[in-house]
């Protein structure tokens, strides 16, 4: 079937000028340097960013433990007034940044201005959070005394992102770590430079803004590193950096894990994931297509919790599976900028190598390959792929890795305790669903002896979270959780206070030492 592709712009550099000139960011900022900033939309050259140099990273990480000194020590709910003021700059710039995140990472208009949603809701959670700092009061077994523990700010956290979230990933961080009393260094992901140039200006907004409250936040709280993975690599080797949260590969997280751990140091992975869906016979087949189609298309299967393999119930394969490929052969593929664009590019050239070398994988292991061809736009360094569903005979091959394009892999099952172990026998473990109105099914998929993910779903995909929940996974995902609930908990240290306010001191476990 025909693909209704819309038309792909020329170039989008002027517009990219605009954009950051409209929010604020300085032209030395990104003219003149070593990085080049790139849209995948059009494959040009946008503006060549200046490299930050070790000694400068070192100096700034060195300020933002200076300022997480003073800022400890401002109370909490006025930390969670400058958050307050961050979002209200991006509120003021949702637009702007918007357009910014579409034309760098090539996602459609709308996921560009939900990404810049998603990071205005975490700056309200967290202000209500800044109020919300609890530790609990515990039952003593001495007479006269009060256990309770009480929740203190750890230090500089250190923000590593990847290119598909270029912004939200740092909200969910900084907001949160920001109310909690910490500094935070960012270094962003290379591909996505622009962006966080982008993000940094609006904090310096704000910053003027909470200045003029009367409340000037200390020097250095605050920074962007804009560098390569060696300079990642400063923050998870630096003794001044108490907490990293790391979110990309796996492969990244395992460079990064053991070199945090060696110094005692905590993290947050943000890993990979390999995202699955169990269509039951129940399923309510409308509602489920939906819920599939976006999964597993939508930002061009760039996201971490993007669906990857779906199992279909014998009895509702020949109703379902045709409708998607009838679905997957007519989505609307082409600029992102386009109003009714569903499919966006992929990053770059090695993701479009990496998605034709899981496909042919997946035919050498008897899969059967429906799409996942170059769509060819006119544009040599721009990489539009048609969306591929492959049919496989079983969980074998590229289906057990993450491969970071759009590829859903659909396999038949007949039993729900199988499936529970196939779905569960991957390394990943971050989101997770299940299409079925049979409340058994349902129960049983997000019991303990159902999915093994961080997300378990029930008749919605595994993408698309929202703020207020825990987010992140297990196994190879990294264990981490970030945004809502009590995921603040892992940017403070926690202690345990016992006060004595009697006249003798009886000593715990009724041990006696009478000097
Ligand atoms: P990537 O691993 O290539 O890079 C991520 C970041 O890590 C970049 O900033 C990079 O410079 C840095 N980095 C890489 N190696 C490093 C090292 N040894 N030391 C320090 N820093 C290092 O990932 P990517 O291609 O940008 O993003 C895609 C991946 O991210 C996918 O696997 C996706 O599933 C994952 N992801 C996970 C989540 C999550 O919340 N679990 C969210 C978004 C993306």
């Amino acid at each position: 079937a025909p693909l209704r592709n819309s038309a792909v712009p020329l170039s989008v550099t002027a517009d990219t000028i605009a954009l950051l000139d409209q929010i604020g960011v300085r032209p030395e900022l990104y003219t003149g340097g070593s990085l080049p900033a790139r849209s995948p939309i059009t494959g040009e050259t946008l503006a060549a960013v200046p490299a930050i140099g070790t000694e400068e990273a070192l100096a700034r990480i060195e300020a933002a433990h200076r300022a997480f000194r003073t800022w400890r020590n401002v109370p909490a709910p006025r930390r969670g007034e400058f958050v307050r003021l961050l979002g209200e700059e991006l509120r003021a710039h949702k637009a702007a940044l918007g357009r910014l995140i579409s034309i760098e990472v090539g996602k459609t208009a709308s996921e560009g201005l939900g990404e810049v949603q998603e990071m205005i809701d975490i700056c309200d959670f967290a202000v209500g959070l800044s109020r919300q700092l609890y530790g609990l009061t515990i039952a003593t077994e001495r007479g006269d005394h009060r256990m309770m523990e009480t929740w203190h700010p750890l230090g500089v956290a250190g923000v590593i992102s990847a290119f598909n979230f270029p912004a939200a990933v740092w909200s969910w961080n900084a907001a949160l770590a920001l109310v909690c009393g910490n500094a935070v260094v960012w270094k962003p992901s290379e591909k996505t430079l622009l962006v966080a140039l982008a993000t940094q200006a609006l904090v310096e907004r704000a910053l003027a803004r909470f200045a003029a409250e009367g409340d000037a936040a200390p020097e250095g709280l605050i920074s962007v590193l804009a560098g390569d993975r060696s300079i990642g690599e400063l923050l998870v080797d630096h003794p001044k950096v108490p907490l990293v949260s790391a979110t990309g590969s796996t492969a990244m997280g395992r460079a990064v894990g053991p070199r945090l751990s060696q110094r005692f140091a905590r993290s947050i992975l943000e890993l990979g994931g390999n995202n699955a869906a169990i269509v039951c016979p129940s399923a309510d087949l409308d509602l489920t297509l939906r819920g599939v189609a976006f999964a597993a298309m939508g930002t061009a299967g760039q996201r971490c919790t993007s669906l990857r393999r779906l199992f279909v119930h014998d009895s509702v394969y020949e109703a379902l599976v045709p409708r998607l490929k009838r679905a997957y052969a007519s989505v609307s593929i082409g600029s992102p900028l386009e109003a009714g664009t569903l499919i966006g590019p992929l990053i770059d050239e090695a993701a479009f190598k990496a998605m034709q070398k899981a496909l042919a994988a997946a035919k050498e292991a008897g899969g059967s390959v429906h799409g996942g061809g170059r769509v060819a736009l006119g544009l040599q360094d721009a990489y539009y792929v048609a969306p591929a569903l492959v049919e496989m005979p079983g969980q074998v091959g590229p289906v057990l890795e993450e491969t970071f394009a759009p590829i859903l892999y659909v396999m038949k099952y007949s039993d729900l305790d199988t499936v529970l172990e196939l779905h569960n026998d991957v390394p990943q473990g971050l989101s997770s669903s299940i299409f079925t109105n049979d409340l058994r099914e349902a129960e049983t998929f997000l019991s303990a002896r159902g999915s093994d993910c961080g997300i378990a779903n029930v008749n919605i995909g595994p993408s698309g979270a929202e703020i207020g929940g825990a987010f992140g996974g297990e196994k190879e995902t990294g264990g981490g959780r970030e945004s809502g609930s009590d995921a603040w908990k892992a940017y403070m240290r926690r202690a345990t206070n016992t006060i004595n306010y009697g006249r003798t001191l009886p000593l715990a476990q009724g041990v006696k030492f009478d000097v």
